[in-house]
């Protein structure tokens, strides 16, 4: 078999070897069927079976409560950017939208298509082509709408590399995630939540299908006139089967949450995460500031952490090196530069130590 190299792409990203593997041995055919899941019906009863498999893994790692329905849809997390506001925010029409990065504008961009949107904070700063963020608002710096249909952040920013340590408080009024970035990399209360998103590709699955796990309640707001691939209580009704769902996607997302069961759960994920971001983390604090890490620390990232060197020449460098030595997709995202190494649930620790080794010695070669 060919070798594997170190993949720190943002997204679409890395997957567990054991899911690939058990991909590939049931691709020719799924076990005891004669087809394989490329092939088969999403009416088929091996479908039924692989559907409600990934539901249970979903529910069972986040201790999902009985009154959600988890769902899974297409047009990825952008297309939330619109089915959140068409329909969650009627009939009041306003939402409260916290700003942390370039996915958080974009979801605010579709919204004002639905209604008035309250930038109830940013933390972005800088001027024209040189604006960026760098850490996560506090509480207090949130100006909430006690009265907005719902309050929509980001729990991951996927892009600068900052990260939410725990929810926003905002009393009553239903919060909103989108959680494309860091969905399943540690437990979360799922009831402090009215609807949870998030695009596969990142820590879930391949591209394609994005979760959408929903309180049952919040299916009563969306309106009949909608249209009808764009309403969470059809798709509720019709179990993600409106239309035919992403089949591959839902079957290594079942792959992939069994694989984390296995493993022993989002307690023992996380703890894997935090060690694994720190080794990073110290690298960059411990280099005498040769790698300067782009988020405040107190809003720093498990999941994808942003660091710069003197010169966009060395940057370069060290991006060239690192690919020559089998690190793939450290650079940084083009809207910001610099480097980003983005170590989801899957990325091995051995891929974090060695490229602390090679960080190591290009910082002994260049300094
Ligand atoms: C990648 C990403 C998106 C966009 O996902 P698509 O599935 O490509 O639409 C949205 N939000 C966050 C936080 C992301 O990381």
């Amino acid at each position: 078999m060919e070798k594997r190299i170190y993949n720190f792409s943002a997204g679409p990203a890395i997957l567990p070897e054991e899911v690939l593997l058990e991909a590939q041995k049931e691709l020719f055919t799924l076990p005891g069927v004669g087809m394989s899941i490329l092939e088969i019906s999403h009416r088929s009863k091996t479908f039924d079976a692989i559907l409600a498999d990934a539901k249970n893994g979903i529910k069972q790692l986040l201790n999902v409560p009985d009154n959600y329905e988890i769902l899974f849809l297409q047009g990825g997390a952008s297309l939330q950017f619109s089915m959140v506001p068409l329909n969650l925010m009627p009939p009041k029409n306003k939402a409260d939208y916290i700003s942390t990065g370039s996915w958080s504008k974009k979801a605010i961009k579709e919204a004002k298509r639905v209604g008035t949107v309250n930038v109830a904070a940013t933390t972005e700063e800088g001027e024209g082509e040189n604006k960026f963020f760098k850490r996560i608002p506090k509480q207090s710096e949130l100006k909430l709408d006690p009265d907005a249909s719902y309050v929509h952040f980001t729990s991951n920013n996927t892009i600068y590399g900052t990260q939410w340590m725990s929810e926003p408080e905002v009393d009553n009024v239903p919060l909103v995630c989108d959680a494309s970035s860091d969905i399943l990399h540690k437990p979360i209360d799922v009831s402090k939540y009215a609807l949870i998103y998030a695009g596969a590709q990142k820590n879930i699955g391949p591209s394609g299908v994005v979760l959408v796990i929903i309180r049952k309640d919040m299916l009563e707001r969306s309106p009949d006139s909608l249209h009808t691939m764009l309403n969470y209580k059809i798709q509720a009704e019709n179990d993600s089967m409106y239309n035919t769902p992403n089949t591959f996607g839902i079957y290594i997302i079942k792959l992939v949450t069994k694989y984390l069961l296995n493993l022993g759960g989002l307690e023992k994920m996380y703890e894997i995460n935090k060690a694994k971001a720190k080794l990073l983390y110290e690298a960059i604090d411990n280099s005498n500031g040769f790698y300067k890490g782009h988020a405040e620390k107190k809003s720093r990232s498990l999941m994808n952490i942003t660091f710069n060197l003197a010169t966009p020449e060395l940057e370069k460098k060290l991006i060239d090196e690192a690919t020559k030595a089998g690190f793939s997709g450290l650079k940084g995202h083009r809207s910001v530069g610099g480097l980003r190494a983005s170590i989801y649930n899957a990325f091995p620790t051995k891929g974090v130590e060695d490229l602390v080794t090679f960080m190591s010695d290009f910082q002994k070669r260049n300094s």
